[in-house]
């Protein structure tokens, strides 16, 4: 059977051989996108995209890669950049850390600042300069909850995913005129391989609060239909998030003023 529908075009995901972004390849296929799967373990990829291919009938490409070796990273940038078959980027790859910052190693920190951070914006650049002038394309950026509440996690995974929510916000800002859909999702902890491989161990986390993967791209991938700029899977009340807002955007007008406020004034 093929679900194959080439007027939906390509969708390049990173981080797609396990967890949320290998979920995503699934839903993206059955909708009928041709895909390139970006990760570094080959066999997981290569493995995916036999059964995608067999299932729904897609064009499935594997590109390896290591998202924090520069030329591999320029790779996937360059592939973006050429091939204006590419409709939708889901920038997904990301590792997560565990412990204080002065704890960590901070190697291990800059390796996570490097994917998380600098190769999700050098690919959302690469993306966005064959998407703003087509007038068309879906970034979709994958953040975290822990942005909203950074106290609560550790400080240098937390940060690159306030950097992750605060580049799409302006993003949108900057390509939704020509056309171009920009959404962060910001799951809360969700059933992947992230966990263990950050040394959390997945089995201590409580149930109520972990989501399955596929209910959480399911959720995303309404959020998307309904070009929401930020979608937050758990979150019950869209109010809150709505309330959020309006109170960051009323100090707007009050945020930069040619005299200090009085009470800094003796
Ligand atoms: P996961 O199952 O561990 O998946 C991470 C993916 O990123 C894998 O495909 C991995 O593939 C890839 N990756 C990791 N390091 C890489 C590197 N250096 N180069 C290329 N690819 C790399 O975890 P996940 O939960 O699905 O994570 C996906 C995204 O969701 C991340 O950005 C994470 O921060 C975010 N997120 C997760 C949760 C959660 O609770 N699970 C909550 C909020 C946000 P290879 O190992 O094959 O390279």
């Amino acid at each position: 059977m093929t679900t194959r529908n080439p007027s939906l075009g390509t969708a390049l995901i990173t981080g797609a051989s396990s967890g949320i972004g290998a979920v995503y390849a699934d839903r993206l296929a059955q909708r009928g996108y041709d895909l390139i799967l970006v990760a570094r373990d080959q066999a997981r990829l290569e493995a995916l995209a036999e059964r995608l291919r067999a299932e729904a009938g897609v064009q499935v490409e594997v590109l390896p890669a290591a998202l924090t070796v520069k030329a591999d990273v320029a790779r996937i940038e360059q592939r973006l950049r050429s091939d204006a078959s590419i409709t939708l980027l889901l920038n997904n790859a990301g590792v997560a850390s565990k412990g204080s910052l002065v704890e960590s190693d901070i190697d291990s920190v800059d390796e996570m600042v490097q994917l998380n951070v600098v190769t999700l914006t050098r690919l959302a650049a690469a993306a966005l300069a064959g998407f703003v002038p087509r007038g068309k394309g879906i970034l979709v950026n994958i953040g975290s909850v822990v942005a909203l509440v950074p106290e609560t996690f550790n400080a240098s995974y937390s940060a690159t995913k306030a950097y992750v929510l605060s580049l799409s916000q302006s993003l949108h800002a900057e390509a939704s005129p020509s056309g171009v859909q920009v959404q962060a999702v910001l799951p809360g902890a969700t059933r992947t391989e992230i966990w263990d491989r950050a040394g959390f161990g997945l089995a201590n986390l409580p149930s109520e609060i972990l989501m399955d993967t596929a209910d959480m791209v399911d959720a995303a991938l309404v959020g998307m239909d309904r070009r929401e700029l930020i979608t937050i899977p758990s979150l019950p009340d869209a109010a809150d998030w709505e309330a959020f807002t309006a109170a960051r955007m009323k100090m707007g007008p009050n945020l930069s003023r040619n005299q200090p406020a009085t009470r800094y004034t003796a």
